[in-house]
């Protein structure tokens, strides 16, 4: 008989996870604390975008496979399984990740544990972390050490987190008994049956995977963007550069792209707190290189400021901005840490009047982001806009016509923070063009004297 399974935190990860074990066959309860997240959950709707998500998770509530519950002892009286899946944000008050509510998910738990059973851990930890878990949940388990603790980090991507659920590219995880395996193999036979990397370590090696996994893809970017400094300087081309070392099947062109930098709920966190957690454990190293790929990627932002300047010829005050883009990325309405609203909010305080349009953001909260008004459609955000930013790369803004915004705005200046757009295209449509790492391109007139 298939395990039972509980979820414990339903955010994007743990949502995802508990509707992709229903598709895989399992009965499944999610929990969290934010009733009115299990209340909207229950009814079968996603409280965010996230693609084919929704189908997932109308299908099995209404199958009865899969329900939600604030209750923690119905899932320890229900489950043989437990992921765990609550938020490990950074620290108010320092880089370090904020673990506490990790530690009140074991605590509301753990107490109701009265059989055998596999707690197994999924958010993004310092190492260590488990260790100090285990102990808690044996002391304060009825079951005591018959209850194990195991840690399975999670390498979804939002915008593909169903897809890359059903199936993942490996599995790690980290177990300290053959018995913690051998239901972990259970719980993920279908993925294995198709020849999925199962990678079994101890908790240590399991919990350090994910955040160097992080880390190497903001070194990625933040190396990148480093480039494109050096490439203003010089007046070479970031993009070309990129494109030529990409070839080079050791570097790959992903994660290669020069512009505004990388946010979300994950890698900024992850970055500065396993900088934090290197630190603390002497890995002198490792604490450098992640704090340059941090400042790197926050001067990205900065440097998009100055790119505005430029374009203007002074000061954004007195001007109006269209900006495209809120989410941290396409395809999905995360604005956590993202850095189209950050550029954004520091545009509006240098005094521009800031019009954002995303096609799944509608509003990221007054109070978050001061200064900004959304716009519901690409015509009404950038109608007589004195520049166009643009700082998420939608599909919509890629395929925009240069020519039909430069009719609707006051004057066709493009800053493409992401080096997403047909430089050629948009400054043969008139539009001067600035972007990072490139040298300006000036906006050829219109030969019928429009632009
Ligand atoms: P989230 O903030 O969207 O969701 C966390 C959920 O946990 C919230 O709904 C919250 O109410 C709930 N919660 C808090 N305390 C709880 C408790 N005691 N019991 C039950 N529920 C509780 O966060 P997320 O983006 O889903 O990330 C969760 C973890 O997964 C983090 O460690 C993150 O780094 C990691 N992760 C996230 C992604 C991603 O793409 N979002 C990918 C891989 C790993």
């Amino acid at each position: 008989m298939k395990p039972n399974i509980s979820v414990l935190g339903t955010g994007y990860l743990g949502v995802t996870h508990a509707a992709g074990l229903a598709e895989m066959g399992f009965d499944v309860i999610g929990v969290d604390v934010d009733a009115a997240k299990v209340a909207r959950l229950a009814r079968g709707e996603v409280p965010f975008h996230e693609p084919g998500l929704d189908d997932l998770v109308r299908t099995h509530t209404e199958s009865g496979r899969l329900r939600f519950t604030t209750d923690h002892s119905e899932a320890a009286a229900f489950a043989d399984v437990h992921f765990l899946s609550v938020g490990t944000p950074q620290s108010a008050d320092g880089e370090a990740a904020d673990l506490r509510y990790v530690d009140a998910a074991i605590d509301m738990l753990a107490p109701h544990l009265n059989r055998p059973c596999l707690v197994v851990g999924k958010s993004t930890v310092p190492v260590g972390t488990a260790a100090r878990l285990t102990d808690r949940l044996t002391a304060l388990a009825p079951a005591g050490h018959t209850v194990e603790l195991a840690w399975n980090p999670e390498f979804l991507r939002e915008g593909h987190a169903v897809a890359d659920t059903i199936a993942p590219d490996r599995i790690v995880v980290g177990v300290g008994s053959d018995v913690a395996e051998k239901l972990l193999r259970e719980v993920y036979a279908d993925i294995l049956e198709r020849g999925t990397p199962f990678l079994v370590t101890d908790l240590a090696t399991a919990e350090l995977v994910k955040v160097a996994a992080n880390s190497f893809l903001a070194t990625k970017i933040s190396f990148i963007n480093a480039m494109a400094e050096v490439c203003e300087a010089a007046g070479a081309d970031v993009t070309t550069l990129a494109r030529a070392l990409g070839h080079d099947a050791r570097i790959g062109h992903r994660f290669l792209h020069a512009g505004v930098g990388f946010g979300g709920g994950c890698l900024p966190k992850d970055v500065r707190a396993f900088r934090a957690r290197a630190r603390e454990l002497g890995g002198e190293g490792a604490a450098a290189l992640l704090g340059e790929v941090d400042s790197i990627n926050v001067r990205a932002r900065a440097r998009t400021l100055d790119l505005v300047r430029d374009s203007l010829g002074g000061e954004p005050a007195g001007h109006r901005i269209a900006v495209l883009g809120a989410a941290f990325k396409p395809g999905t309405d995360d604005v956590r840490d993202s850095p189209a609203l950050a550029v954004a909010t520091a545009v509006a305080r240098a005094g521009a009047e800031v019009t954002v349009y995303d096609p799944m953001v509608r509003s990221a909260g007054a109070a978050a982001c001061p200064g900004l008004t959304f716009s519901g459609s690409l015509e009404a955000a950038v109608t007589d806009a004195d520049l166009v930013l643009l700082l998420t790369e939608w599909e919509e803004f890629r395929m925009a016509d240069p020519r039909l915004l430069a009719a609707w705005v006051r004057t066709p200046r493009l800053v493409d923070g992401r080096n997403a757009l047909d430089h050629q295209a948009w400054a043969a449509a008139g539009w001067s063009v600035r972007a990072p790492g490139r040298a300006p391109v000036a906006g050829q007139p219109s030969r019928d004297g429009a632009a």
